[in-house]
């Protein structure tokens, strides 16, 4: 297959381009870096089957020769990320997706949309299934990226059922592993970082809101699955393990062995209380569930960032 990965010189992009060139499939990798880093895929260069191209998506791109699939992963995704930049998160959300179907239904490609379960805002309902359709506020700070991908799902359904596009939705909960940037602000990488360098971990609120983490080798085996196969989706991809931030706090500190202190801080606006995925599915039409459990997950992040700390000169803030 030859397959289109927009966004794929951040986090995810990164390991998905990575997992289908692993298989076989020849991989064009489109990035404006505007969160992600060339550094991600400079790997990946001297394979002939891999090609990276700067271009923003929000402007219409196109690709030569035959496409079999395009996953459009490209889109701000942690919270600091998309408020420093709030009009390139709506703009990547609706043109961006829209220019990415468009060149999708023109090569007769499989769509693949990376949809969030910011789409279920701040539930009601727990933990979510794919018919619950949400609790957002449309004008809050988190909305530019919550509506921005509720846009980009209801865009790639009416594409789907007007013009017959192939195309296939995932909502994906809190994913972490190697290559998130340590000052992202998610919070398993300032965890992370701040674990490691012996400084108190921020939570925010009193930590007892909840996340669901999956580790990014099941997330990426999840969304190959997902373009394999003609599911229409949404499908939920995320481990239904649930912790609260306090208990995430006290297990990145047993992994890391660290004695950092905890700080509590003030909980941002519109902070989601809890967050569990449904994943039957996942189950059902991909076969998919997850095998990494958080502590192992964690162990495997520690690893990469000790020896990625390791390789280049020490700095004040790791
Ligand atoms: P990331 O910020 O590391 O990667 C996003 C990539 O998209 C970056 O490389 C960025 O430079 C690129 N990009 C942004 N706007 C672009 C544009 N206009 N043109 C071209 N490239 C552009 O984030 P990530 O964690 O890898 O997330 C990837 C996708 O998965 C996003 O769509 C995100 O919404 C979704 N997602 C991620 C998570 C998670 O926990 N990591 C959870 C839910 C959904
Ligand atoms: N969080 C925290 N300390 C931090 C960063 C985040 O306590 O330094 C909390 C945040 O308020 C939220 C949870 O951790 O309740 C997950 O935050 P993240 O930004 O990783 O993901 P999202 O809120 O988008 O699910």
């Amino acid at each position: 297959m030859k397959v289109v990965v927009t966004g794929g010189g951040g986090f995810l992009g990164s390991h998905l381009c990575e997992a289908l060139l692993y298989r076989g499939d020849t991989v064009w990798c489109l990035d404006n870096f505007c969160t992600g880093a060339p550094k991600n895929v400079t790997h990946l260069l001297p394979e002939p089957r891999f090609r990276l191209v700067s271009c923003d998506v929000t402007e219409p791109f196109d690709v030569p020769g035959p496409v079999h699939a395009v996953a459009h992963l490209a889109s701000p995704a942690s919270p600091p990320d998309y408020h420093r930049l709030p009009l390139e998160t709506l703009s990547v959300g609706s043109r961006g997706t829209e220019n990415a179907l468009r060149f999708a239904l023109r090569r007769g490609a499989r769509f693949l949309l990376a949809s969030t379960s910011e789409a279920y805002g701040d539930p009601e309902v727990h933990p979510q299934p794919e018919d619950y359709w949400g609790h957002v506020n449309p004008v809050g700070p988190r909305s530019v990226y919550d509506e921005a991908k509720r846009y980009a799902e209801a865009l790639t359904t009416a594409y789907r059922r007007s013009l017959g596009a192939n195309t296939g939705i995932v909502r994906i909960f809190n994913t972490y592993g190697p290559r998130m940037r340590p000052h992202d602000g998610r919070v398993v990488s300032t965890f992370l970082r701040q674990a490691l360098a012996e400084r108190p971990l921020t939570v925010f609120g009193d930590g007892s809101q909840t996340r669901s983490f999956c580790y990014v080798d099941d997330l990426v085996r999840g969304l190959t699955a997902m373009l394999d196969s003609c599911s229409e989706g949404p499908v939920n991809l995320g481990n239904p393990g649930e912790f609260t931030v306090r208990e995430l706090a006290d297990l990145v500190l047993k992994v890391t062995g660290s004695p950092s202190s905890v700080e509590y801080r003030p909980l941002p606006v519109d902070d989601p209380c809890r967050r569990r995925p449904v994943i039957d599915r996942a189950r059902a039409e991909l076969g998919w569930s997850p095998t990494v459990p958080l502590e192992e997950g964690l162990r495997r992040t520690v690893a990469w960032s000790r020896s990625r700390a390791a390789d280049r000169p020490a700095t004040a803030d790791p």
